[in-house]
């Protein structure tokens, strides 16, 4: 074991810690919370509080972080987004939020361009919502999303990811479905750093926007942050765990603890307290590190790459070229991940490249990740 101590509670358990050199993956642990962030989980678990108030509080730095009216913090992106769902489909109507997920005499069909299904929208209709395609595939129109708008529409959903088209864009989305008075709910989860896309979506009009607590922000994994128009946060808060109202309510199981939502609330202000540049030139030069130190091999072209459309944050990409005759993508992450420790990269799949993203890579693993991919790609 190189680099890394085995912390006791997971060698008890025989797990062993890996490098993630993958981003903020869920599947790899997230993020790592800052002491403070620690300290401040300590500080709350150790006394009781009335949940509804501190729901309140920290909702407020939610809603002032975001330049949102309102805020909640909840148990994940997907959390927010089954909350946004439900939302739009009972407004603050309590009955109907109480009938959930039976949607029947409700508006209840969510919006959604083609191009941007993926592995997490089931969440924009778990509360009982079905889920409206519009676009085919990659290819969208404006008259397409009008055409799919209907009086049972309850609300146009739009996902912002790096790996996910953008279609006719949120600010068109937004254009037809007000003017249609039809709200739309945004999933960006892994948009934030920059800090700048807290605020964005909502100064575009957008009613309600999600974003995970765990990954660039820096909580608790299981946390994230719902902000939006102050009526639609009202249906929000309404259908989460409500302690204000007897409904059995739809988010009851996404519950959010009290050492989660301080910790959210400490991570998101050490997050817009923090500087961006600095973070920025850090993984940039972990970035150069690595790239230095591959450059040379045969068939191999390494490129630095750092479009915040395309990539989280700077990254060496390699690039296998037609004269390359080493090892498979696929076995190049197969012995990575074997390693001791294990390493995890981006990248195979639909895209014939490595990715070796510096988001989550800890000080002093850089000379970690460039000495087994030298072992690998020339040994
Ligand atoms: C990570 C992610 C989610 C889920 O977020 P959680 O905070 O893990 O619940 C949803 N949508 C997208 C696009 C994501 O990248």
């Amino acid at each position: 074991m190189t680099g890394h101590a085995w912390p006791e509670v997971y060698k008890k358990l025989g797990v062993a810690p890996i490098i993630n050199a993958q981003s903020w993956i869920t599947a790899l642990g997230g993020s790592i919370m800052r002491p403070e962030v620690l300290q401040a989980m300590d500080d709350a678990a150790g006394v009781f509080i009335d949940i509804k108030k501190l729901n309140l509080a920290a909702g407020e730095v939610v809603a002032t972080a975001c330049g949102a009216e309102r805020g909640l913090v909840t148990g994940g992106c997907a959390a927010a987004q089954v909350l946004m769902g439900a939302a739009c489909m009972t407004g603050t109507s309590e009955e109907k939020a109480e009938q959930l997920p039976d949607t029947t005499g409700m508006k209840n069909e969510i919006l959604l361009f083609d191009g941007q299904r993926n592995r997490y929208d089931k969440a924009f209709i778990t509360a009982g919502g079905k889920l409206v395609t519009f676009g085919d595939g990659d290819s969208v129109t404006s008259e397409d999303l009008e055409q799919a708008i209907t009086d049972k529409t309850a609300c146009v959903a739009f996902v912002v990811a790096p790996f996910l088209p953008a279609g006719i864009g949120l600010e068109e989305t937004i254009r037809i479905a007000h003017e249609r008075g039809v709200p739309v709910i945004v999933d960006a989860a892994a948009e934030v750093p920059p800090r700048a896309n807290l605020s964005k979506f909502h100064e575009m009009g957008a009613d309600l926007v999600a974003f995970s607590g765990g990954k660039g922000i820096g909580g608790p994994q299981s946390t994230g942050l719902l902000a939006g128009k102050a009526e639609l946060m009202e249906a929000v808060v309404m259908n989460s765990l409500n302690l204000d109202s007897s409904i059995a309510a739809i988010g009851r199981p996404m519950k959010v603890s009290k050492e989660n939502i301080v910790g959210l609330v400490t991570a998101l202000q050490l997050f817009t307290d923090s500087d961006e540049a600095a973070e920025w030139q850090g993984w940039h030069s972990k970035a150069e590190y690595v790239a230095e130190r591959l450059t040379g091999i045969d068939g191999v072209r390494v490129e630095i790459e750092d479009d915040p459309s395309e990539r989280q944050g700077p990254q060496p990409v390699l690039y296998f070229e037609e004269d390359y005759s080493g090892p498979s993508i696929a076995e190049i992450k197969e012995q990575l991940e074997a390693g001791d420790p294990g390493i995890f990269v981006g990248g195979g799949g639909a895209r014939e490249e490595i990715n070796i993203v510096m988001v989550n890579v800890q000080e002093g693993e850089e000379v970690i990740i460039a000495d087994r991919f030298n072992e690998i790609l020339r040994g």
